[in-house]
């Protein structure tokens, strides 16, 4: 596990703006005024739906820790456009099916950035096209250790360092799911889909578990979105070819996700809680 954060010379000025916005913000939090916006850790937020999200949070004032597993190139490119946004941001090696490496990556986003107000659980992977019957017991522990297993430890993380009655200030977490674990993904992934539909029902119970602890609890439901994951499908051009059959007549793109993301994120949503929203273009 390993953490960078950009130099103070990379920060710019517009950084220093976000701060007093930010300072500011923390003081009516502090007033009981509002909630939930100070520093954002996103699992998986190298690249894809997680960039995106980085990139739109960024603008909206929040400072960002972007989580990444392997590709440090990526994560390092992210985090400069999320410098040049003005936002302070940091990354963070670790793999969310470690518990060690949650627990540390959550500690180094405070230590860093600040305590923590939101959390994008968003890592997730997939696995090559084919049915059921010809997957390995190693493909299926793989499926549920990170995206099953990973997200319940980011979000045991999430309840503990945000929790009112544990010292956190609040705050709102987004868990992302797929539309597959409506559609069951046949001669696809059911393996996959499965364990999105395990984050559904996280969404439910946590949601009330953590009403009363000042934290909203919702997830998102993206249909087919233009992101790299489709490759390992062994499909590349996947999300465009399906996604010419959605009601929209196209695949999604990643900003469409982060939008949600963040709105769910943001105050604007502050009656929303235990909800999934689907970003499918109707599919
Ligand atoms: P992506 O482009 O493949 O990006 C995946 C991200 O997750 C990367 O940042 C990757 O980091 C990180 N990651 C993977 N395994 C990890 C682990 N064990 N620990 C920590 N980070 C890990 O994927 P995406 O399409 O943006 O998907 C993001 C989420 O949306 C996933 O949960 C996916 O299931 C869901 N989703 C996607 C679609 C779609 O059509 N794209 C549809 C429905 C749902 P490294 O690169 O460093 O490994």
């Amino acid at each position: 596990m390993d953490a960078s954060t950009l130099t103070e010379s990379s920060v710019s000025h517009v950084g220093a703006r976000h701060e007093m916005r930010r300072r500011r913000i923390r003081a009516l939090e502090r007033r009981g005024k509002i909630t939930g916006v100070d520093t954002l850790l996103i699992t998986g937020g190298s690249r894809g739906i997680g960039r995106a999200t980085a990139l739109l949070a960024a603008q909206r004032g929040w400072p960002v820790a972007i989580n990444y597993h392997t590709d440090a190139a990526a994560a390092a490119a992210t985090a400069a456009a999320v410098g040049q946004r003005g936002a302070r941001v940091m990354t963070v090696r670790g793999d969310v099916s470690v518990e060690a490496d949650v627990i540390s990556m959550f500690d180094h986003a405070r230590r860093e950035l600040g305590p923590l107000g939101g959390v994008v659980i968003n890592a997730g992977i997939v696995a090559p096209s084919m049915h059921l019957a010809d997957m390995s017991a190693d493909r299926l522990r793989t499926m549920f250790q990170v995206n099953v297993f990973g997200a319940y430890l980011c979000a045991r993380e999430a309840a503990r360092t945000l929790s009112r009655g544990r010292g956190g200030n609040g705050g709102s977490v987004v868990i992302v799911s797929s539309m597959a674990a409506r559609l069951g993904s046949p001669g696809e992934y059911v393996d996959y889909a499965g364990s999105k539909a395990a984050l559904d029902t996280l969404v439910i119970g946590l949601a009330k578990e953590l009403g009363p602890q000042g934290v909203r609890v919702n997830g998102v439901r993206p249909g087919l979105i233009e992101t790299g994951i489709h490759a390992v499908s062994g499909d590349p051009d996947r999300a465009r070819r399906l996604g010419a059959a959605a009601p929209l007549g196209r695949a999604g793109l990643p900003e469409e996700v982060a939008e949600a993301i963040v709105w769910l994120l943001s105050d604007a949503a502050s009656y929303v809680t235990g909800s999934m929203l689907d970003v499918s273009g109707g599919r």
